[in-house]
């Protein structure tokens, strides 16, 4: 038996909370509020796009950057939205998900010892991805319930020794899109210090109440030192896809391309075609699924409220916290197992989006879910719990 530790960034992990609580709802056949995907696929055209490619080919190596169409769709579609301009052959990358994008960025941009800043709760792959480059991160809290950023927050981490910050609007788990206010800060802090951003916006057409994402590179001077990374999975409804992109100046993402050329090297051409496809043809499907989920939030929010839960507010994404210090006890993980097992709702407890101290007291629920799973959601979640709260 070969005694040699393996790198302890992974070998101390366990499994992602996602994939604990999806097969904790299997066994126990609760409805799965937890893992954040959509029950539903995305457009057939879509879908019809990527499988014609698939019978015709293209079916060799596509180009490492991406295929030209794609990085093309993507280039128009930030000018569209954002009035961004992007060069589809030199600021464009297209990656296996936007978990490769995030981690080709952190790898090309973080070197063994800088500090890099992550912003608490943190979606899980941000901290070990720059663990493995050898970064040392560096965490701010949010804090409930608004989990809005400040310069005293930012005061408190950003140093000469910074390179980078991560930071993920909107939000995941908080449902956070983050306004112009709190961009200026942080772009204030980052030319201070001359360092970079690596900006998940994952869920950037999922903003609710009419709400504006802002990606942080539109704000003046952003353009050089920061890098934007998106995913046709959210956009789409096609989370099993992995089809993700970055884009940013040509000086940071071609370097960018040279860790995506060791990580994955290409995405399959058959998928990055039919997300072309959806780009040019099919946003009017993301547009709806927009309007369709804020609707999903205000359904499950009320269901929760009436069950007694505190839930706090959702600006985007597919989730919503509550508060349920009333009834968690001390540990948010045990809540989840124990609605998922008793009540028959899967959920996720915010502790592993934090280092150490996570609070236990915050729940997250995801609503992209059909409008009769939510409805029999709410049934279970009356059936267990008004009978409590109306006491
Ligand atoms: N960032 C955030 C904030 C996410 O919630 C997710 C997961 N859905 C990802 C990145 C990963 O996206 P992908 O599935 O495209 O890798
Ligand atoms: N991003 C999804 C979530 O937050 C899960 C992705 C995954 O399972 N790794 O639920």
């Amino acid at each position: 038996m070969a005694k040699r530790a393996a790198n302890p960034v992974f070998s101390g992990q366990g499994t992602t909370i996602f994939t604990v609580m999806s097969a904790l709802a299997t066994r126990h056949g609760a409805i799965n509020l937890g893992q954040g995907f959509p029950d539903e696929d995305g457009p057939l055209a879509i879908r019809e796009a990527a499988a014609r490619a698939l019978v015709h080919g293209p079916n060799q190596y596509p180009p490492m950057t991406g295929m030209p169409q794609l990085r093309r769709a993507l280039s128009t579609h930030a000018a569209r939205f954002y009035d961004l301009g992007f060069d589809s052959d030199n600021e464009v990358v297209v990656t296996s998900g936007a978990t490769e994008a995030l981690t080709a960025s952190f790898m090309a941009l973080a070197s063994p010892g800088d500090e890099a800043i992550i912003i608490e709760p943190a979606y899980d792959s941000y901290r070990p991805a720059l663990e493995a480059v050898g970064a040392k991160v560096k965490a701010i809290r949010l804090e409930p319930p608004h989990f809005r950023l400040t310069e005293d927050a930012l005061a408190s981490v950003f140093s000469e020794h910074t390179k980078l910050i991560a930071i993920n609007s909107p939000m995941n788990p908080t449902g956070r899109v983050f306004g112009r206010d709190e961009l200026g800060l942080l772009a204030a802090f980052l030319t201070r210090y001359d360092a970079y951003a690596v900006c998940d916006e994952v869920y950037e057409h999922l903003v609710f109440d009419g709400r504006e994402h802002v990606p942080l590179i539109s704000l003046p001077h952003m353009r050089e030192r920061c890098v934007r990374i998106g995913s046709a999975g959210k956009m789409f409804s096609l989370t099993g896809w992995k089809v993700g992109w970055v884009m940013g100046p040509a000086a940071l993402v071609s370097v960018i391309a040279k860790a995506h050329q060791f990580l994955t090297f290409t995405t399959s051409p058959a998928l990055q075609l039919g997300i072309a496809h959806g780009l040019e043809d099919e946003m009017e499907y993301t547009l709806a699924l927009q309007r369709k989920l804020q609707g999903k939030r205000d359904y499950l929010s009320a269901a929760l409220q009436r069950a007694g839960f505190n839930v706090l507010p959702s600006e985007g994404t597919y989730f919503l916290t509550v508060d349920a210090s009333h009834l968690v006890g001390n540990s948010d993980r045990m809540f989840c197992e124990f609605l998922t097992r008793e009540v028959g709702i899967a959920a996720i407890p915010y502790s592993p989006f934090y280092g150490e101290t996570a609070p236990k007291h915050l729940i997250r629920f995801a609503f992209c879910k059909r409008m009769e799973i939510l409805e029999e959601a709410a049934r279970r979640l009356e059936t267990h719990f008004a009978p409590v709260s109306a006491k």
